[in-house]
């Protein structure tokens, strides 16, 4: 194939005991899936009933991912900069229509991530009814930890879920209160989308959501997942 431009890099997260004793092996990224609203407790810190609302969804690209480790610029164009923990699902197998009972036999493996949110520009877009890509969607919108393998760690459905941000906690939740588990999420958005190997998605998180500013360490927690942690800079 000739390009006539150089075609874009994939973009990929480090996978934890990938294959045997290869520290080298890679998850690559396809799409990134993001779920509104799925902890009670965040949906009402936001003005929403949970119990009245079925599971929506978004998109990020994928090259909006930062490494654990890495520092990200303050992104442009926003004054509220904010922090949402979710625990990440990442697809070795997709598939259209897929039952909850098999759902999660797509599932490869999990990490910790942080759905960065410009939460002006999103209030505006609810505001006057517009898509909500500028709000979430932007330059380095989307910090991932290494994955590890749900061959080595199961399915989670419980566990503390937090993040720090200069040391202090400020969201602080557990598994088990996600409203839509991950078998459902994956059922229902595989009836709008054909999910395929590669796909991420972002679970949604719990309250405690809150601004950063320029300089802040981020360290967010999931037990039995693991860490991630990314500076502001
Ligand atoms: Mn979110």
């Amino acid at each position: 194939m000739n390009y006539i431009i150089p075609p874009p890099a994939v973009t990929s997260v480090p996978v934890q005991g990938g294959s045997a004793g290869d520290a080298a092996s890679h998850f690559p990224v396809h799409r990134i899936y993001c779920v509104g609203r799925n902890y009670a407790d965040h949906a009402r810190e936001m003005g929403h009933d949970p119990d009245q609302e079925p599971p929506f969804f978004f998109l990020k690209p994928a090259d909006t991912i930062v490494q654990d480790g890495e520092s990200f610029a303050y992104p442009t164009a926003t004054r509220d900069l904010q922090h949402e923990i979710e625990l990440v699902a990442a697809l070795g197998q997709g598939g259209r229509d897929i039952a909850v009972a098999s759902a999660l036999d797509c599932v490869i493996g999990y990490g910790v991530g942080i759905d960065l949110t410009r939460r002006d520009l999103q209030g505006e877009a609810k505001k006057l009814g517009r898509p909500w890509d500028s709000g979430k969607g932007f330059d380095n919108s989307a910090p991932l930890s290494a994955l590890v393998l749900s061959r080595d760690v199961g399915h989670p459905s419980e566990g503390r879920i937090s993040i720090d941000v200069n040391g202090e906690t400020r969201q602080e939740g557990d598994l088990s209160f996600m409203i839509w588990k991950v078998a459902e999420v994956i059922a229902r958005l595989s009836g709008l989308f054909t999910l395929a190997p590669g796909d991420l998605i972002y679970s949604g998180t719990p309250a405690g959501v809150g601004p950063i500013s320029r300089g802040d360490e981020l360290v967010g927690r999931i037990d039995g997942i693991g860490e991630l942690s990314v500076t502001c800079e």
